[in-house]
């Protein structure tokens, strides 16, 4: 099997299984695969596509520039250029990007302090740090309707080979050293942002119920 064909089946398993999550609502969401280094080609979903259904024409073979390989009638999504950035600054070999609802919201409510901090919990070892006290800061980035600014200002965040950058009120662009890696990164992420939205609204609850105990 040749390799962007190898390719195809690992991008199409990873956004069969993002599917079945239900992370792309409103045919939001772009995922991206690299193929081969200099030149840069990757492959990258469609663009305006309902990614929960499978045809042959899910993704298309683009540049370093995120022009398209070849003919085709094909549009690569919209946001193309904030995965050349990635494969451009490190040694990814995927980046996963998705809209969520838990995402978004905790987007916005850190989106001023430009990033949100993770300590002291389990999952921060999907990033490789294994230390008691491990921290993990996810930034989050102004929301640029332009894409060459929007991926320039992702692309200052980008300096491993995985991570994960949170763009604020829009989603979360997540990078590894294969599908593999890039999907257990995401996962990582959004399994913290429900954590956290679930402890807000826990501790809320627990300081509601002891002041009306108190009253
Ligand atoms: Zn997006």
């Amino acid at each position: 099997m040749s390799v962007v064909l190898t390719r195809v089946h690992e991008l199409a398993e990873i956004k069969e299984e993002l599917a079945a999550r239900d992370w792309f609502m409103g045919t939001s969401g772009n995922l991206a695969i690299k193929v081969q280094d200099s030149p840069l080609q990757f492959l990258v979903t469609a663009s305006g596509k309902d990614k929960r259904k499978k045809t042959k024409e899910d993704f298309l073979l683009v540049d370093g520039e995120g022009n398209p390989v070849g003919a085709t009638h094909l549009r690569p999504s919209a946001e193309t250029l904030l995965h050349c950035e990635i494969y451009k600054r490190s040694k990814a070999g995927c980046s996963l990007h998705v809209h969520t609802v838990a995402n978004n919201v905790i987007s916005e409510l850190y989106g001023d302090a430009g990033k949100i901090v993770f300590q002291g919990q389990e999952l921060i070892k999907a990033f490789d740090r294994w230390e008691e006290d491990a921290e993990l800061q996810i930034p989050i980035i102004y929301n640029y309707a332009h894409i060459p600014t929007l991926a320039s200002t992702l692309g200052d965040f980008v300096k491993e080979d995985k991570g994960a950058v949170l763009i604020r009120n829009h989603g979360i662009t997540v990078w590894g050293k294969d599908g593999f890696e890039a999907k257990k990164i995401l996962e990582a992420c959004e399994f913290l942002f429900q954590y956290q939205l679930a402890l807000i609204q826990a501790k809320a609850g627990l300081l509601a119920s002891t002041g009306a105990l108190n009253n």
